[in-house]
């Protein structure tokens, strides 16, 4: 069966800190930093189990995020995409 899974890629100096991505992750893999970046916002960090839906790239006004993902079929990985 396939499986779809990625990753992202999270520009953590381009963040503002409004946390919209938070609640919109399906499986809540982001998580709000405690440390801040160069101007003072705290940014997502990523857990495992992103799918690379792209909701969070779709809705992040800074545009933070890459998005990267795979369909696994069984034991093999293949289609890599943005
Ligand atoms: S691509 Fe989807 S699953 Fe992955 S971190 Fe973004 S919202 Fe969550
Ligand atoms: S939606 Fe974008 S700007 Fe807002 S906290 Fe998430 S990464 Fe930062």
């Amino acid at each position: 069966m396939a499986k779809s899974i990625g990753t992202v890629v999270i520009d953590a100096e381009r963040c503002k800190g409004c946390e919209l991505c938070i609640p919109v992750c399906p499986p809540r893999v982001l998580e709000m930093s405690v440390a801040v970046n160069a101007i003072g916002f705290r940014y997502p960090l990523l857990r495992d189990g992103c799918t690379g839906c792209e909701l969070c790239a779709e809705i992040c006004p800074d545009y933070c995020f890459d998005v990267y993902r795979s369909v696994k079929h069984d034991d093999a990985v293949s289609g890599v995409s943005a």
